[in-house]
């Protein structure tokens, strides 16, 4: 399934928010039928409105929504990519999701010590990232030095390793230029080539901007905001604003005091489902549902039945090589 690793310096406020996540989770645990939750592992539905309205009018048996993996992989301090502290395992972690939430701490409290004396989202962003670009120029380095020791076994390994050699070259200079790998322009060839090294600032990234809960009504406000928008998309990144705090006092309320609580916030929603939405889109994922014949949910919906949707003429049948649209409501014919 899909994986979205949470980082970020210790206190900036990871495991609160994980363990909202993983609270919130555990609430829709029914409509997973093969979740297992480990300690540092939560599984999440994207909340999609759509769904609740779709099972109605097909009377599905069983709503699964689209759900994504949230890992909290602690640890990542200064000093990690030199293997200080149990930093290397944690690199290793990050090595196996496939996007990484950067927690950023935004919030001003003097009872929760900053690991660097003051809150500052540019320098947290800075060493963290940093890390991350030790570890991929070393692994860079290292694989340099075999392509070019080594010879190819025949001419079409040769282009390939040529290709894998080019891509290499130009996102070391990135790299060192303290610019992450995704942001180097590489052909699919290139791409493909560099695949198997698992470079970590290859994954896309969004910035999770930690704001006091007095800040989410008018976050624009918050003067560390601005610098985590700023850096996040110089870094080719998206950035969510959320308040860690508020998250996990939202679990221990009552659904039926939520909104109120959120209202007398000033806000109307709770930051995780921006959350869950901007991950499963920076994934590059697309909603679908499966339920009756294929016909776009907005058809289904206005039609009111799959039998209406029918006489209206809008079901189609596709073949294995159609691309699925977002909000796509499709059933799937085996062949057996
Ligand atoms: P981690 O080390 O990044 O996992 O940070 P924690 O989630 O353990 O949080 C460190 C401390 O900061 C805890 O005491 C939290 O209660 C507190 N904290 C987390 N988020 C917020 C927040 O949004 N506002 C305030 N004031 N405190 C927070």
């Amino acid at each position: 399934s899909l994986k979205a690793g949470i980082v970020g310096l210790p206190n900036v406020g990871k495991s609160t928010l994980f363990n909202a996540v993983v609270e919130n989770g555990k609430a829709q645990a029914a409509n997973f039928p093969f979740c297992t939750i480990e300690p540092n592992v939560g599984i999440v539905a994207v909340p999609d409105s759509r769904l609740q309205v779709l099972s109605k009018l097909s009377n599905s048996q069983k709503v699964v929504p689209a759900s994504i993996e949230f890992v909290d992989i602690a640890g990542l301090v200064k000093g990690a990519s030199q293997g200080e502290g149990l930093g290397n395992k944690f690199l290793s972690h990050i090595r196996e999701v496939d996007s990484i939430l950067q927690v950023v701490r935004c919030f001003e409290d003097n009872d929760i010590v900053h690991v660097n004396g003051k809150v500052d989202p540019t320098s947290d962003i800075d060493v963290i990232n940093l890390e991350l670009i030790f570890c991929d120029l070393d692994q860079i380095g290292k694989r340099l030095d075999r392509l070019n020791k080594g010879k190819p076994k025949d001419s079409q390994s040769k282009v390939k390793e040529e290709a894998e050699k080019s891509a290499l070259q130009r996102i070391q200079e990135a790299l060192l230029d303290g610019k992450p790998a995704r942001s180097v322009a590489l052909n699919d060839i290139e791409k493909d080539s560099v695949k198997h090294l698992c470079l970590l600032t290859m994954k896309p990234m969004i910035y999770v901007a930690n704001v006091a809960e007095t800040d989410l009504a008018d976050p624009d406000k918050n003067t560390f905001l601005e610098q985590v928008k700023a850096l996040s998309s110089d870094l080719q990144s998206g950035h969510v604003v959320v308040s860690a705090q508020v998250e996990s006092e939202l679990t221990e309320l009552p659904l039926e005091e939520r909104t109120e609580y959120l209202n007398s916030l000033g806000v109307s929603e709770s930051g995780l489902g921006n959350l869950i939405r901007a991950t499963y889109s920076l994934l590059g994922l697309q909603t679908y549902f499966t339920s009756g014949e294929k016909v776009a949910y907005e058809d289904f919906v206005s039609a009111g039945s799959l039998a209406a949707a029918r006489d209206k003429g809008l079901l189609r049948s596709e073949g294995k090589e159609y691309i699925v649209k977002e909000g796509d409501v499709m059933l799937f014919r085996f062949n057996v």
